[in-house]
């Protein structure tokens, strides 16, 4: 029961504005003012003496009754705040809903003096709570469009860093590239504009990434004092032109060898010696370092700025360091300057731990003191330091000079354009690769000294493919520099560059001096045999002199280390893979001789060049059938002229790590003699050893050699079935063509050779070897049959004949039986200079005399016909037949060394190209006198 006493005391209360009650120790209710009986509709009468938590069961809980209990002691006011303890008191609103409530509870003694109430002052803060939320909500979305905003800021300065790489690079080539003094002035303008712009892209990049909160600092240990001179030497320039003068003192005792973010620390000494330069007309700028020590390893440094300039008027000193803020803003203004270098400098220096501060007075110059809290460097950091700076490289760009090997990772062509000149300046070998993989896998194959790359790159961007380098150096125990070159300002660009491993920084866009600072503190100790260097062998095809030449130059710089072979002509090509087995195999499809074609298709089928890259080249469209069937070959490339550079590397580079892809063909298939070009169809059409393609039941291709074994014409043996075949076969025999003869075969006896006698009316009998085997023709199996008449072999000799396959290992045909008569025998060596050059024969053929004899016998036994032909094509005035074949006798003996015919085979050859018979029929004789003595010494050699 409130007693009249309390009453008087409390009363009072209920004028106040605030809800008030008084609880006793037991909680009972002793005042209850008229505030509260309005807000919880809780009259005084109902109350009074009541048990407070029956009304207000939330005081009950144990976290409240411990605090009020304190209260009863007398204890310190407690607060039961809005947000936790929302609805202490049960006081309604018009809605529904609860007053929020704020409440206060503070220890009143009793009034005998012998223990303490509880007085609750509850205030409604319903208004002012949703309020404040509101207001929370706006600043959240405020905060959000800000950092948007400096998202967006950070990302357009990216986008606009990429293209004022290429203004200032361009603009730098241009300059030197031989420019009136006039041009020079507007280039030099350019660059000054551009300069200037991409300054205030820059301030603008770093105020927007600190605001998004996206700037982090990468803590290194470095050299404040060469930071200093640095500083002095970059604007002392500016200074003397002024006629200011500007120096620093760094004195002796003064640490040197900190560890922090050195570009940073450096950004903020220039942005503050700068402005001291740019606001001081007369008189000097100084720098002063001073320290002190602390104990726990770090020192207290104090760059003290200090000019003799305009100075800034005392009010308005607090809001320099805001951003966007100047002196004057007018628009007329004196001193360029975006207002954000302060700013961006305080916040730097604060994301250090530091702070800037200013003393100045309007026309009495002003002292900027830039503090920073420095950890020292260990003694090992410090060596290294100094490591780097004993290695002085005088400063001027352009006397600079690095016998280094460059990689440059860079897809925008500009960029690499503005890159190669200025490192080719300082002379070095720059190679350019346009994604992080080509980086990757060139750094597999080659040395190089240091790398630059761009981080955003199609394929494999600069960050991943550090990151792969990184992994597959440790194998090797190797660490190339690489140094992040690049317009990405984003995610914190650095930061990001360094945890991908790369060792620096460069952003776009790329100036000489910052390169050459880069190439000082890197290339200065070159590091050599960096790479697994791979050492291809490579055999080139090509009958053009200057592509052929031109390959050469590519691989060879690719590969410094391959052994390349040449080739002019398809046999010579075939003759050299008697003796090496390439890594790659580059051919010209149309080469003379034996065609492209045709030594891929023998490459193909022979397991000693299984694991040879073939790269094609050719001036034929890709719709030529010709590239259609290379490509079924299982070929690695096929590469259209005129063959492009960067492309051709990749696909060198390719071809050196790739495995060759599955030819569409069966290997065992030998190769097609009517699809090849002229010049190895008129080898197969002269030849001595019938080749033909047997189809469908029928022969669909035959030379003149095999129609004359079954004794037909050519026409009529493409034309008769096979009975009429069989006629002319001994008939124990005809079981043995039948099976030689059979297109339905396993995989496994494609092959058939063996010897059938044919019956003639000429000879008792005529022995043929033939040898057969499964191809694919016009999308058909056939079966190519080749054969050799060895009819005086087995007559005379009647040797054993081991029906067994002959390896295909110097030869493109069936080894050919020796069917000469007996002679005295001669070595190679016997055989004079005049008819063949030996030494030259064997020197190309690696010393590999058996192949040579076997070389010059088979020509020996083709060269009658040739002669032949070309004599049939003399009677009829055929001048183009007499070209052809003039050229194809030509090739042959130009590979054997046969000089003599070879020339005399040029002359004729040219005459039938400028139809004069006359020289040719003159001509004619001599060359086959030069053929009767070729061949009869070479029936003279003893059969290999
Ligand atoms: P700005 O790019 O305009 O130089 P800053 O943030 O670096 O931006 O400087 C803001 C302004 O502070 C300047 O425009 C100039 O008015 C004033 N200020 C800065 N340094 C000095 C100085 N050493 N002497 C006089 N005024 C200065």
């Amino acid at each position: 029961m409130m007693s009249d006493n309390s009453l008087h005391v409390y009363s009072a209360l209920d004028y106040a504005h605030t809800g008030m009650c008084v609880v006793d120790n037991e909680y009972n209710v002793i005042f209850w003012n008229k505030r509260l009986v309005e807000w919880t509709l809780i009259t005084k009468e109902k109350i009074a003496c009541k048990n407070i938590t029956l009304f207000c069961p939330a005081l009950k809980e144990k976290r409240n009754t411990i605090r009020l209990n304190e209260i009863f002691k007398g204890g310190p006011p407690v607060i039961f705040s809005s947000q936790i303890h929302k609805h202490l008191f049960p006081a309604p609103l018009a809605n529904g809903e609860f007053r929020i409530q704020h409440v206060t509870v503070s220890a009143i003694p009793s009034q005998d003096g012998t223990h303490h109430h509880a007085l609750f002052a509850v205030e409604d803060v319903t208004e002012l709570t949703l309020r404040m939320s509101e207001l929370d909500k706006a600043r959240h979305e405020a905060e959000a469009a800000n950092r948007s905003k400096s998202d967006f800021l950070a990302n357009m300065s990216h986008e606009i860093r990429t293209p004022m790489n290429g203004i200032l690079g361009m603009c730098h080539i241009l300059m030197t590239s031989g420019l009136t003094e006039d041009q020079i002035n507007y280039a030099c303008m350019i660059d000054r504009s551009a300069k200037t712009l991409l300054n205030i892209i820059n301030d603008i990049l770093d105020f927007s990434k600190i605001e998004a909160g996206k700037m982090n600092l990468i803590p290194i240990p470095f050299d404040l004092r060469r930071i200093v001179e640095d500083v002095v030497q970059m604007l002392s320039f500016a200074s003397e032109k002024k006629g200011l003068r500007l120096f620093f003192e760094y004195p002796e005792a003064i640490e040197r060898f900190f560890i922090a973010d050195d570009g940073r620390v450096r950004q903020i000494l220039i942005n503050i010696v700068n402005n001291a330069v740019k606001f001081t007309e007369k008189g000097s700028v100084s720098i002063h370092v001073s320290s002190t020590p602390s104990d726990n390893g770090t020192e207290l440094i104090n760059l003290i700025v200090k000019d003799t300039g305009i100075g800034i008027a005392e009010e308005i000193q607090p809001i320099l360091f805001k951003k966007f803020n100047q002196v004057d803003s007018s628009s007329t203004r004196k001193f360029q300057g975006t207002g954000l270098g302060l700013a961006i400098s305080r916040q730097f220096t604060r994301l250090m731990g530091g702070e800037i501060t200013l003393k100045s007075q309007l026309g009495c110059g002003s002292e900027f003191t830039i503090q920073l809290q420095l950890p020292k460097a260990n003694p090992d950091q410090i060596k290294q330091l100094i490591d780097v700076e004993n290695n002085p490289i005088p400063f001027e760009g352009k006397t600079e000079s690095f016998d280094v090997r460059v990689l440059l990772a860079e897809d925008n062509q500009i960029n690499q354009a503005v890159a190669s000149h200025i490192l080719e300046q300082l002379h070095c070998q720059v190679e350019v690769v346009e994604n992080g993989q080509e980086a990757v896998d060139i750094l597999q194959l080659k040395h190089f000294d240091i790398v630059f790359m761009d981080c955003q790159m199609p394929v494999l961007d600069g960050y991943s493919a550090t990151r792969t380098i990184r992994d597959f150096e440790q194998s090797i125990n190797q660490h190339i520099p690489i140094i992040a070159m690049t317009a990405h300002a984003i995610e914190g660009d650095r930061e990001k560059c360094i945890d991908s491993g790369m060792d620096d920084y460069i952003s776009k866009p790329i100036d000489i001096h910052k390169l050459l600072l880069i190439m000082k503190k890197y290339c200065s100790h070159r590091k050599k045999h960096y790479s697994v260097m791979v050492q291809p062998s490579v055999l080139i095809a090509d009958d053009d002199m200057v592509t052929l030449t031109e390959l050469e130059q590519t691989i060879t710089n690719l590969f410094p280390n391959s052994t390349i072979k040449k080739a002019s002509d398809g046999v010579e090509a075939c003759m050299l893979l008697g003796n090496i087995r390439p890594d790659i195999f580059i051919c010209d499809i149309l080469i003379p001789n034996m065609d492209g074609e045709a030594v891929i298709s023998y490459m193909r089928r022979n397991i000693q060049f299984e694991k040879t890259k073939i790269i094609v080249i050719t001036a034929l469209p890709g719709t030529d059938p010709t590239v259609n069937r290379v490509q079924r070959m299982g070929v690695t490339e096929v590469v259209f002229k005129p063959i492009e550079n960067v492309k051709f590397n990749e696909i060198l580079l390719n071809a050196v790590k790739s495995k060759n892809s599955e030819p569409h063909i069966d290997l065992n298939d030998p190769i097609l003699p009517s699809e090849l070009s002229i010049d190895y169809r008129g080898l197969v059409e002269s030849s001595l050893h019938g080749i033909g393609i047997f189809q469908n039941n029928k022969f669909t291709f035959s030379n003149a050699s095999l129609s004359k074994i079954f004794n037909k014409t050519v026409d009529s043996i493409l034309n008769v079935n096979i009975s009429d075949l069989y006629a002319n076969v001994v008939e124990t025999d005809i079981t043995k063509l039948e099976k030689l003869l059979k297109t339905k075969s396993t995989k496994q006896s494609t092959t058939e050779r063996d010897i059938i006698q044919f019956k003639s009316t000429h000879h008792d009998s005529v022995f043929i070897d033939m040898y057969s085997c499964i191809i694919q023709h016009k999308n058909n199996i056939a079966r190519l049959v080749l054969t050799t008449d060895v009819s005086d072999w087995m007559n005379n000799k009647n040797h054993n004949f081991s029906n067994k396959i002959v390896s295909n290992d110097k030869q493109l045909v069936p080894k050919i039986i020796n069917q000469r008569t007996e002679q005295p025998k001669i070595t190679l060596h016997d055989i004079p200079d005049s008819i063949v050059a030996v030494d030259d024969l064997i020197e190309r053929l690696g010393a590999d005399e058996q192949f040579a004899t076997e070389l010059l016998i088979k020509f020996s036994e083709t060269l009658p016909n040739e002669l032949n032909t070309l004599q049939t094509a003399l009677d009829k005035h055929e001048c183009s037949k007499i070209e052809i074949t003039a050229h194809r006798i030509k090739g042959a003996a130009r590979n054997l060394s046969i000089c003599g015919l070879m020339e005399t085979m040029d002359v004729i050859e040219h005459a039938g190209r400028a139809l004069n018979i006359t020289t040719i029929s003159e001509v004619f004789s001599e060359a086959k006198s030069q053929a009767d003595a070729f061949i009869s010494i070479i029936k003279k050699l003893p059969s290999p």
